[in-house]
């Protein structure tokens, strides 16, 4: 079997395109969609993933601002600069890129973020959410993993589902997605005593590990659904994912690249947020 693939870069295109014409009749009506964007210190992957996320908030007509701080910033500094935001009516969603430097208590700052504006999705009372199944902002890697699924027209209701990885940004709340939608969900991570095993009963893998090929297409249920999260750079600079492409698109029906698979889709979840958000603030106005 040769797998299908699930293309991020279209989908993403194609849900950008809608997102340029909803940001421009907002605009009409006076609001020009903002997305905040706070990056502490100097960590090269950091650097690109903001400078990505401002890149497409402007194609999207999606107005952005970026804060920078010093590496050994102090954590007041970017609080009050939160606390300033969370106030600015004109500001729709804020977002601090992760990692923080180690004087940073991440938990107090992303609780910090009010959670009408926490369109990373990663404030408690939008994890609580998601949890219990009512509106919220959804984390954006796993909400982009369930827009690619939907895509392809994978049928997620009553799959066996495997998540591999139990983080709070994609693991675990895509294994909450995937259990509103309807499938059996299994998850594994570190402590699993055979992966192998679960994989194979699984009609939809997704890989959110961080290590290069680990999921070899000998692991998979023939015909499999497979979402590749992971993003590993190799030592000739190269990117892949958590699944060995190879030999898995021999037995999956459809799979995700890396790159061009999952990433595009986080960014562009990103930006749905942030017009969630501020069309939530027209509605408000309008009522
Ligand atoms: P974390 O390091 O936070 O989590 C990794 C998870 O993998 C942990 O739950 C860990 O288990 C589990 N794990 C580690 N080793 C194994 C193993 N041998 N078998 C099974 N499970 C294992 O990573 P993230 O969730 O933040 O990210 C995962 C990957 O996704 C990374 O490559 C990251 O770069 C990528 N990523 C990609 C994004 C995108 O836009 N495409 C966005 C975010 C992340 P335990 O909990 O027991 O330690």
């Amino acid at each position: 079997m040769s797998a299908r693939i699930i293309d991020g870069n279209a989908l993403a295109a194609q849900m950008r395109t809608d997102f340029t014409t909803r940001a421009a009749a907002m605009a009409q009506q006076g609001i020009t969609p903002c997305l905040a964007v706070i990056l502490v210190g100097s960590d090269p992957a950091s650097q690109v993933y903001v400078r990505n996320k401002i890149a497409a908030c402007e194609k999207s007509g999606i107005k952005s601002l970026k804060f920078e701080y010093p590496q050994d910033a102090n954590p007041a500094d970017v609080l009050g600069k939160i606390a300033e935001l969370n106030a600015d009516q004109s500001v729709h969603g804020i977002l601090v890129q992760l990692p923080l430097p180690r004087q940073f208590d991440a938990d107090a700052v992303l609780e910090a973020i009010h959670a009408s504006k926490d369109v990373d999705g990663f404030h408690a009372e939008n994890v609580g959410a998601l949890a219990q199944g009512r509106p919220g902002f959804i984390p954006c890697t796993p909400n982009g993993c369930m827009e690619m699924l939907k895509s392809a027209g994978v049928q997620v209701k009553g799959a066996e589902a495997v998540v591999i990885g139990r983080s709070n940004i994609v693991g675990k709340p895509m294994a909450l997605l995937l259990l509103q939608a309807g499938a059996t969900v299994t998850v594994c991570h570190s402590q699993t005593r055979d992966l192998a095993e679960h994989l194979r009963r699984a009609d939809i893998v997704v890989a959110a590990v961080g290590k290069p090929r680990m999921v070899t297409g000998d692991m998979l249920k023939p015909g499999a659904v497979v979402v590749d999260v992971g993003i590993n750079r190799l030592d000739d600079g190269k990117l892949c994912g958590d699944v060995d492409f190879a030999s898995a698109s021999e037995v999956a029906s459809l799979i995700t690249p890396v790159p061009g698979g999952v990433g595009p889709m986080t960014i562009t979840m990103l930006l749905a947020n942030t017009l969630q958000s501020a069309e939530r603030q027209l509605k408000a106005r309008q009522a």
